[in-house]
């Protein structure tokens, strides 16, 4: 049995980018990972990327300074900013870097798929073809997580994200289109760059009506699941990172940044767990009280902010675009992975009007 100190499972954003903290950090990693291939999502990342990585020219495909927003009845803001404000990666290559980046400092990367897990007194114990043991498991898994389903965590809500390539596409900008008829949750895209149209959806059937209603013919279909909300990232010599845990945006279900936010946390815990040989529950609590004091408010605004969309019909969605329309586009200066905060630039009159208005989305809670 190979014995390591961290066995991280999933070479995806959060595994590799951790993967290749700890191991300069000097400890002895490995990554076991399904799937040679890179998963496809849209590749876009605010610009507060360049915190974490020194992103280079190649990994960028397009900067964004502009994104248009469409309501059911076609009328349109946009959300722009004198700097660019994010990027659409070259996916599959900044995925292949990432863990290249890992190799490369000396992490092990072994194709193998995770069937089980065990947690005993002096080891986490991981079955693939074989098994390994390491003083620390990390599940950074993606949304199905094996390792979360293996520590009996309740598991995020979980929706279908579909990514349509097309041969040609009509649109100049990246466009959002905010119609229920296409995504009554969420929201159905258009990335010229990439020759996508996209959509996350609950409901599947509604992707023929996206379809017909915008005029493409798809060539493929790429869909993954998309985890909304959070589970508990902790356990005695084991810590969830990145989808596993729904370390994702609740309005956009983008987990990249966040992703890599909760990887750079979980290092800092774990080198001070190797320093002080403590491997528990109580002291890897640490890490969900520190990922949890920097995104963990917004991820609660989002996910507040998406209970009363979830809740608005087609035709207030156009009272919306109509009334903080120009609003939106006056905003210049915007994080993009704090989304809660456009919403606070916005009006408080025109809000609390809008909200009296449809008094309803205040107190008619669904739950589905
Ligand atoms: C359609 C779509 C579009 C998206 N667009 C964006 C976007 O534009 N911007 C953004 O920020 N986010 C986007 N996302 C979300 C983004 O893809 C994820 O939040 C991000 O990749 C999270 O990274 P992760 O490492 O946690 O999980 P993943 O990237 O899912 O990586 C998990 C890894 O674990 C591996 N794995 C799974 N199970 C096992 C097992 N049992 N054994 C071994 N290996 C295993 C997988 O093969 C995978 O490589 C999108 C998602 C979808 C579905």
């Amino acid at each position: 049995m190979k014995k390591f100190d961290v066995i991280i499972v999933g070479a995806g954003v959060a595994g590799s980018y951790l993967g290749y903290l700890l191991t300069k950090k000097g400890l002895k990693v490995l990554l076991l990972e399904k799937n040679k291939k890179i998963k496809k999502d849209s590749g876009i990342v605010s610009t507060n990327i360049n915190k974490f990585l020194k992103i280079k020219k190649e990994l960028i495909k397009q900067k964004i300074k502009r994104m248009k927003f469409v309501s059911p009845s076609n009328r349109i803001f946009y959300l722009k900013s004198k700097k660019p404000f994010a990027y659409v990666l070259q996916r599959k290559k900044f995925g292949t870097w990432l863990r290249n980046r890992a190799r490369e400092v000396g992490a092990k990367i072994i194709y193998e798929q995770c069937k089980k897990v065990e947690i005993t007194q002096n080891y986490a114990l991981v079955y693939g073809n074989r098994k390994y043991a390491g003083k620390v498991l990390v599940g950074a898994d993606g949304a199905s997580s094996v390792v979360r389903h293996h520590l009996s965590f309740k598991s995020p809500r979980i929706f279908n994200g579909l990514i349509y390539q097309t041969r040609k596409n009509n649109e100049q900008d990246i466009t959002i289109y905010l119609n229920k008829y296409f995504s009554s949750h969420f929201f159905a895209w258009c990335i010229p760059k990439n020759n996508e149209y996209g959509m996350i959806t609950k409901n599947t059937d509604s992707s023929i009506f996206f379809q017909k209603k915008i005029g493409f013919k798809p060539i493929d279909l790429i869909y993954s699941p998309i985890p909304i909300g959070c589970t508990k990232s902790f356990s005695n010599r084991c810590l969830l990172v990145g989808d596993a845990c729904g370390q994702v945006k609740p309005i956009t279900g983008g987990g990249i940044i966040y992703s890599l936010i909760c990887s750079n946390t979980a290092s800092y815990v774990l080198s001070e767990a190797f320093e002080k040989n403590r491997f528990d529950e109580k002291f890897l609590s640490k890490y969900e009280r520190l990922w949890k004091r920097e995104i963990g408010r917004e991820i609660a605004l989002q996910l507040l902010i998406r209970k009363y969309y979830r809740k608005m019909t087609n035709k207030q969605v156009d009272v919306f675009f109509e009334m903080f329309g120009k609003d939106i586009e006056n905003i210049d200066n915007f994080n993009y992975d704090k989304a809660s905060t456009i919403i606070w630039k916005l009006p408080k009159i025109k809000i609390l009007k809008f909200l009296l208005k449809n008094i309803s989305l205040l107190f008619e809670w669904t739950y589905d």
